[in-house]
């Protein structure tokens, strides 16, 4: 009898772990500072994890209702009426989820189908592609040019067919760090109106932008909001990204759809940490100092680099620098990051993983969501590279 793993097929035969674990783990083997995976080497505000506390003392440990606590959702109604002018009713068009993984998988599997197809841009954030191909659907890929990584909207219309069910959009984008604008909104709208085609928009660093830019987010655009799952997560804004929270706002009709699938893919999510963000967000408005505390960590890592051999990329949004090391060596990127690690004490994230076939880059991703001593014994190495 052969192996069972040979008896069984594979619904997910191109993927490995993720770039993100494999990078995480050699840091830790290598003792070398980290700046791959995405996530803060800071703690989080002690108020938030008293507030959790709080809610488990007092006794909020059952489950939440399936779509969140009641009280999330209106301070999240409120925040995107505020911010973005956008309108979701909390009852019926906001879902608490178990980060935004879990939202970005449930809206795809709660809507896209077997041969349908659905466009996304490169490179492109590891989860969407594998939720595409679990149901059977087919990713179409639209490649960004670098240094800009803007979309080309002619190249989106070409690719447009009876098939297409759904645009991926992620703004600020995860790794490049660019942002959409609004005319890039617009030309969206304008392509897909009359069409059923429907959008998923990855807004997990909607808070973390710079240079007075505000974020586009699709909620601001009633005829694109009209056929979109706009996605963030908590774990981002609030340094909790070990706590997995996060949320989708559709139209009702769009959040029917979706909460048939999350009710018997999660049901609900923790209770108290959904209490502590509810009491927090309310009295401390930290989304809106985000900014300038990212901008300051960006402008120290930036300046503090910006004699070293490696290019910059531009960051106008997210915590991610894309570092071009072209003039220092010829190795591929993931042999160039597993030698940094190694050699030189630095885990980085070589980015031609966020593309769907090979490519020739020598382009890494760094996360400077950390404390300015990191970033300064970050760039120490660099300099010395
Ligand atoms: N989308 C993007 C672009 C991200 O960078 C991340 C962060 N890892 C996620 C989604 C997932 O967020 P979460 O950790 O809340 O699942
Ligand atoms: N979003 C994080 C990043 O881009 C990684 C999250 C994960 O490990 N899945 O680094």
């Amino acid at each position: 009898m052969p192996k069972l793993s040979a008896r069984i097929k594979s619904k997910l035969p191109k993927v490995g772990t993720t770039i993100f674990s494999k990078m995480s783990a050699l840091a830790a083997k290598e003792k070398a500072l980290n700046l791959s995976q995405g996530f803060p080497d800071f703690d989080c505000s002690p108020k938030l994890t008293e507030l959790v506390t709080k809610a488990m003392n007092s006794g909020m440990n059952q489950y939440a209702p399936m779509p969140g606590l009641l009280s999330l959702r209106e301070t999240i109604a409120k925040k995107t009426e505020e911010l973005y002018t956008g309108v979701y009713h909390p009852e019926t068009e906001i879902t608490i989820t178990a980060g935004a993984t879990q939202a970005i998988f449930t809206a795809i599997l709660a809507t896209v189908s077997e041969d349908d197809e659905v466009i996304i841009f490169t490179p492109a954030y590891d989860c969407y592609e594998p939720a595409i191909d679990l149901v059977g659907a087919k990713a179409i890929h639209i490649e960004l040019q670098g240094p800009e990584y803007r979309i080309d909207w002619e190249q989106v219309k070409k690719v447009i067919n009876q098939q297409t069910k759904m645009i991926i959009i992620n703004t600020p984008h995860n790794p490049t760090g660019t942002i959409m604008t609004a005319q890039d909104m617009q030309k969206l709208e304008k392509l897909i109106q009359g069409s059923d085609i429907l959008v998923l928009s990855d807004e997990v660093y909607e808070h973390i932008i710079f240079d007075g830019y505000d974020h586009q987010s699709v909620a601001r655009f009633p005829k694109l909001a009209e056929r979109s799952f706009i996605i963030s997560s908590f774990g981002k804004t609030y340094h909790t990204t070990g706590w997995k929270i996060g949320y989708c706002l559709a139209p009702a009709e769009l959040m029917k759809e979706f909460r048939k699938t999350h009710q018997y893919n999660v049901f609900s999510v923790h209770t108290p940490t959904q209490q502590a963000y509810a009491e927090y967000i309310v009295s401390l408005n930290d989304h809106l100092e985000l900014k300038e505390f990212y901008q300051q960590k960006r402008n120290l890592f930036r300046n503090s680099i910006k004699d070293s051999r490696f290019q910059l990329g531009e960051t106008a949004g997210s915590y991610f620098q894309l570092l071009d090391y072209s003039k220092i060596s010829e190795e591929n990127d993931i042999k160039f990051a597993e030698r940094l690690t190694k050699e030189h004490k630095i885990a980085t994230i070589p980015t031609s993983v966020f593309y769907n076939k090979k490519v020739d880059r020598r382009v890494l991703r760094l996360c400077f969501a950390k404390k300015d001593e990191t970033l300064l014994k970050a760039a120490e190495i660099i300099n010395s590279i």
